[in-house]
């Protein structure tokens, strides 16, 4: 790797979730490959996120200011993962109390950063990074479709208000939503509330930044790239995805204790292509009555299956989460095993017998079945799941549905069924292999991920204080 851009410094902003700092790091992983000096701004609870970064590229600078806090926010929290999703808005609104702070901080150095790359949840960036007279980068974890909605919503919201299904005429291909299924941050959205106002802003600002990066790639969603393009008014839209696939320190694991051990010694006794990886992300927890479905379910597919099932607490269990019925792991031994805790996911959708995925549809998720060239079967449940469903299932007709809604318990049955065929079905299997072949093609030299990545080198690269 070239080191040809020493001394360009570049301050990168993350959103401290963690879906959203992952493909982040690996992003900036990149750029100190290139040889650019990077700070990165974060709160004290957060610091610890990017230990593997920093002991990587020692040069990295951390930014370190007080989280600002917010009414709504138990003192504390400075990390979406310590509250839900419900904590977007509040954290949002927080951090952009720092953008005081941050412009003292500029106008004290004397290499002060020529670019801020910030995450997309931060857009109030913009307006401090042109403050300063840096030009103000957005970084979108997310693929580009769900941007395109994300836009069309933000600007057409009145329009759209009270309607029970929107239709998005002017994208690509029309996509229709019932709204519930609508990006979450969307659906949150408070009339008249401070909080609120800043996060809409914020999304509307991104639309002014001076480029937007994606963890995407053509194959996958070259009509919302083109779209966004149109809509920004210029070509500095990249996407670099899957980022994961390049890879960055951020992402080592410790998978060698004796739980893993099990996993791959189960996972290796199994013919090649046999398995369904069941997993619903980070956070989200099943209802009793959703889990007994998604048990019996499983057994009635007849399928080979990994599941992953959290730990609950105590509170969880009263509140109605459900874990895995009694007797169920001793009923499906040798055809199904069950992982209590934390899966190492990436390692289990790359064993040769993995075959199936079924997913809510987190974006992580869908790049790394894509990467593994595993068949997606989705029941999408909240956020941008639904969005990343459609483009999925209906768009590129490479994943089928066997569930959708945070709420819904699916009919056994039915279930056991749809996983059987989706699990025997040959065209799925060629097509998840195709778009596994175009994403590696996406990030090899020459290719539209690879080109995009350099282009951002090469424009970063440019620019001096
Ligand atoms: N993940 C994992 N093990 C688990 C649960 C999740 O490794 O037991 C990882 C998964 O590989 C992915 C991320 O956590 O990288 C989940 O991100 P995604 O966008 O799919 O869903 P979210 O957690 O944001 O709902």
């Amino acid at each position: 790797m070239s080191s040809s851009k020493n001394g360009v410094h570049i301050l990168i902003f993350p959103f401290p979730a963690q879906g959203h700092i992952l493909p982040l790091l690996d992003l900036t992983h990149q750029l100190l490959l290139h040889g650019f000096k990077i700070t990165i701004l974060v709160t004290p609870k957060n610091v610890p996120i990017f230990d593997p970064l920093i002991s990587t590229h020692p040069s990295v600078e951390t930014l370190v200011f007080p989280f600002p806090g917010h009414p709504s926010l138990p003192a504390g929290v400075e990390n979406v993962k310590d509250v839900g999703n419900s904590g977007n808005a509040p954290i949002i609104a927080g951090l952009s109390k720092l953008s005081g702070p941050i412009l003292e901080w500029f106008k004290a150095q004397s290499n002060p950063p020529v670019a801020i790359v910030y995450d997309f949840f931060l857009g109030w960036t913009l307006d401090l990074a042109q403050q300063v007279g840096v030009p103000g980068i957005v970084f979108y974890g997310v693929g580009a479709l769900l941007v395109s909605i994300l836009v069309d919503l933000w600007k057409n919201m009145w329009a759209y208000k009270g309607l029970g299904f929107v239709e998005f005429n002017g994208l690509p291909k029309s996509p229709r939503f019932v709204r519930e299924h609508l990006p979450s941050v969307f659906l949150k959205f408070k009339e008249d509330d401070p909080t609120w106002e800043i996060v809409r802003n914020g999304f509307i600002a991104n639309g002014r930044s001076f480029g937007s990066i994606f963890n995407t790639f053509e194959a996958l969603d070259s009509e919302y790239l083109g779209f966004l393009k149109k809509e920004m008014g210029h070509e500095r839209v990249y996407s670099i995805g899957p980022i994961n696939l390049v890879g960055g320190p951020g992402r080592t694991g410790k998978f060698d204790d004796g739980a893993n051990e099990k996993i791959f010694s189960w996972l290796n006794e199994c013919p090649n292509e046999s398995v369904l990886y069941v997993a619903f992300g980070s956070q989200k927890l099943l209802t009793k009555a959703q889990m007994e479905a998604l048990t019996i379910g499983l057994e009635k597919s007849g399928v080979r299956f990994i599941l992953v099932a959290k730990q609950l607490t105590a509170q969880q269990e009263e509140q109605g989460f459900g874990s895995v019925p009694k007797g169920f792991e001793e009923r499906v031994l040798g055809k199904g095993l069950v992982i209590k805790g934390w899966a190492p996911q990436v390692e289990i959708l790359g064993h040769r017998a993995v075959n199936g995925f079924l997913s809510h549809c987190g974006w992580n998720s869908v790049l790394e079945a894509i990467v593994a060239g595993v068949l997606i079967l989705g029941w999408p449940m909240e956020a941008d799941q639904f969005i990343n469903t459609w483009l999925l299932v209906d768009n590129m007709k490479a994943s089928v549905r066997v569930c959708e809604g945070s709420d819904s318990v699916p009919d056994p049955i039915e279930l056991g069924r749809k996983i059987n065929e989706a699990m025997s079905n040959d065209l799925f299997k060629e097509r998840a292999k195709k778009m596994r072949d175009e994403a590696l093609e996406a990030v090899k030299i020459g290719g539209g991920s690879k080109n995009d990545l350099d282009s951002i080198v090469k424009e970063l690269g440019q620019l001096r204080s």
